[in-house]
């Protein structure tokens, strides 16, 4: 699943910027075409299967932006979105959406 394939780079990322010590919470920004919820319990499973158990996921959503060939640009509505595909709501064409997720901060103990 490619929400899972995010959340793992995602664990992985915080890992290596955490080293040895206990990671508290995790702050991502994310398209707010991704699911929060389905991001959150992602979060839960990848986060206890990489010794990060009981880690917080804070998530800060920010507007899907669209550049289209055509010349529309602006925020996505939610019924442009097909799966990962994203439908230009002024051209109709489709194109891949990309879901990233960017890494803010990680709070670890100290
Ligand atoms: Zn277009």
């Amino acid at each position: 699943m490619h929400e899972y394939s995010l959340v793992t780079e995602l664990v992985e990322e915080c890992q290596r910027r955490a080293g040895s010590r206990r990671v508290r919470s995790v702050t991502v920004r994310c398209p707010s075409t991704v699911d929060r919820v389905e991001l959150k319990t992602l979060f839960a499973a990848a986060s206890a299967e990489h010794h990060m158990a009981g880690a917080r996921l804070e998530i800060e959503t920010v507007a899907t932006l669209w550049h289209c060939t055509c010349g529309y640009e602006g925020e996505l509505p939610p019924e442009a979105r097909v799966g990962h595909l994203a439908v230009c709501p002024r051209c109709s064409s489709v194109q891949p959406l990309e879901d990233a997720l960017e890494l803010v901060a990680v709070d670890t103990e100290t």
